[in-house]
Order: C-alpha cells, then structure tokens, then sequence
C-alpha cells in the first residue's frame, strides 16, 4: 500500500510502498477516504513518543471496510465507517468497568500502531463506528480524536447545562471540539486566543465573550478548559469560580507549572487530567456529532494523500483554525 513512512525517530517522513498484512482475527482493514492531521503527527517525527519503525502516522479517519478477520459479525466489507483512535485490550477488569482509557495496553492509532495517513489500516472491529449519514467524509475524519478528548474532559469536568466555561487557545481541534461540545451541552462558554480572527469566529460559533490570551482573564467560571499549559496556566486557575474545576489534557505551550495551595483549598479548586476517552464515550459523541449537534471545525481539505507534507507545515506554524485533513 502507498503511505507515509517514519524509518526512524527523530527523523523524517518519505512516501512509499509498505507492505499490510491480512486482519488478524477480530479486526478489519479499512480503505482510508480521508484522514485528519493531529499533533501526534509531529511529536512522533521528534521521538515523543518514539514509535517502533517503520511507523505509518495518522491518528483520523474515515473510510471503507475493504476486508474483516476471523470472527468479525459486527461489520460487512462495503460498510463506510469512521476510526476510534482509542484502542486498549478490551479484556481487562479496567476496561470492562468502561474506563479503557487507563487501560494497561492502551494506545492511539498512529502513536504506536500504523495509522491512517495510508491507503489501509488495520484497527479491531470495536473501534469502527458506522459513518454518520449527515457528515461528509472530511467532517467524518475530523472528529474522531478531538471531539472524544473534549467530550471526555468535560465529562470528567462534570459541566452542565448552565454552567460557565473558558475555553483557554481557541483555535486548535480539541479547544475547538471544547467549545462546540459545550455549547451543545448548555453551558455559556467564554473563549481566549491572541489571535483578533480566530475570536471573532468563536464569537461567530456562538461563545458568549472572546478574551486575549495574553491578558488576564476577565471571568470567573465553573470550569476551565486547558490544553495550552505554562503559557496561560496561572491566568487560567485565577479565571476558576470558587468550587470550579480546571481540566486539562496537555501542555502545548510549557509542561511545568506551579501551584498556589493557599488558592487551591480556600477557594475548594479541583484540578482534572483527562486523555483521549472510552468506547462508550466515542459512541456517545458521535451520536451528538452525527445529529448535527456539535460542528466540526474544518480549516482546509487538502486533496490526495500527497499533500501531507503541505498540511504538516501549516499544523506546525498553528494557521489553521479547525482540522486539516487529506483526501486520498
Ligand atoms: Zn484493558
């Protein structure tokens, strides 16, 4: 099959012929239509992680079941599916109780297994989902990691209907999934960027008020929606309502930060990490996705798989409002 190819790790993609073996049992092989690009895509280039080589990147996608393991009723080849990049062993006490993400074999799609910037991939047939019929299939590629780790983080943020939230970085897939999410939950959600356009068009998407991201805060809210890190940390915490929850799911812009106690306990905060999301979580956000719901933010789509490198570029200069996504 044609794909991207990582040799090593730090180091570079080239595009080429790999060879992918036939679905063990239990799984599938999907034709990939279109795949969406995610960060993971670059830190793999950097060894962080370091994947085993050679690797084939890609987190995202949607496509059709091209052939089916041994035992796999749940699925017919034909069948247009979209890809849960959150697959774990689905066997153990930990993902039984519906909690897969802490699940001791957990991984992601395109971090330690091939992935979706590829004519085919390989996944267990738990981890397709129909298609939904209303998405198109760059919309049906683009949801999948970004809407999950949203629909997750609020979950475990425990917001609802009512409620305030900040979504601190507008711009990017999951804070973009964030607010779209909590909209469709109910909530009034207040934005950051330091990006004048990217404001307005959260303004546009329906947040409630759009602030800088290089000033302070101007809101007190239930929650708090993070991913950026060093960067806004300490504005973020300020900008918590007394009992409010912060939660957050990385640190693009600095992993080490510190914490005032004083502020913590008196003011009763709780701060949540929360990561990718389970089968049950997937099904769940799909449905809302699917029924229109939530919208998918799409920044471009970038015809053929060829384009990757192109689409890299422009994830890395962070341009892009919303997914970039491939169709093959
Ligand atoms: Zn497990």
């Amino acid at each position: 099959m044609q794909s991207w190819i990582l040799d090593e790790s730090p180091g570079n993609y080239r595009f080429g012929e790999i060879d992918i073996p036939d679905p063990a049992a239990g799984g599938v092989r999907v034709r990939v239509v279109a795949s969406a690009l995610n960060h993971m895509d670059l830190w793999v280039t950097r060894g962080l992680p370091k994947p085993p080589v050679p690797h084939v990147p890609g987190a995202d996608g949607a496509g059709v079941i091209e052939s089916i393991g041994e035992g796999v009723t749940s699925v017919a080849v034909g069948d247009e599916v979209v890809l849960n990049p959150a697959i774990s062993c689905r066997r153990c006490p930990t993902c039984l109780s519906g909690e897969s993400p802490l699940c001791r074999s957990f991984g992601i799609l395109g971090e330690h297994r091939w992935g979706t910037h590829s004519e085919f991939v390989l996944v267990p047939a738990e981890n397709v989902l129909p298609k939904p019929a209303e998405l198109g299939w760059a919309e049906a590629a683009a949801y999948p990691l970004c809407h999950l780790t949203a629909w997750r983080m609020l979950r475990r943020a425990r917001l609802v209907a009512g409620e305030s939230m900040l979504v601190v970085g507008v711009g990017g897939g999951v804070s973009s999934a964030g607010l779209a999410l909590g909209l469709a939950m109910g909530a009034q959600v207040f934005v950051t960027s330091r990006d004048a356009s990217k404001r307005q068009r959260a303004l546009d998407l329906g947040a409630a008020g759009a602030f800088d991201s290089g000033e302070e805060f101007p809101i007190k809210s239930d929650v708090v929606f993070e991913n950026v890190g060093a960067a806004t940390w300490d504005r973020s915490l300020r900008a918590l309502a007394p009992g409010g929850r912060l939660v957050t799911c990385g640190g693009t812009a600095g992993s080490k930060v510190e914490i005032s106690l004083p502020r913590l306990f008196f003011k009763q905060h709780e701060i949540i990490g929360s990561t990718m999301g389970s089968y049950a979580e997937f099904d769940a956000v799909s449905k809302v996705v699917g029924s229109g719901g939530a919208a998918v933010a799409v920044d471009e789509v970038i015809d053929g798989l060829e384009g990757f490198p192109r689409a890299l570029e422009r994830l890395e200069a962070g341009q892009q409002l919303g997914k970039l996504v491939l169709m093959h």
